[in-house]
């Protein structure tokens, strides 16, 4: 199964939108660093705010930067 997800460089910052198998690594095409998935804030139902899921809390906040940089992104492609 393929989806497309958001995914962030940790290394850069650079933000991508790539359609990938689920699970499978996504390289930065800018610095060649293994990119973090995003999980954007309209599809998210696991609340980030209880700490049950920190590794969702975490998420959430990169997510609320990913917003402008992907804004940014589409406005330059
Ligand atoms: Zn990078």
């Amino acid at each position: 199964m393929r989806v497309l997800d958001d995914y962030k460089c940790p290394e850069c910052g650079t933000v991508a939108e790539r359609f990938v198998a689920v699970g499978s690594p996504v390289e930065c095409e800018v610095c060649g660093s293994a990119m973090d998935r995003l999980v954007s804030a309209p599809k998210f139902h696991l609340e980030p705010f209880s700490g049950d899921f920190p590794s969702a809390t975490r998420n959430w906040e990169r997510g609320q930067y990913a917003k402008v940089a992907k804004a940014e992104a589409k406005a330059e492609s």
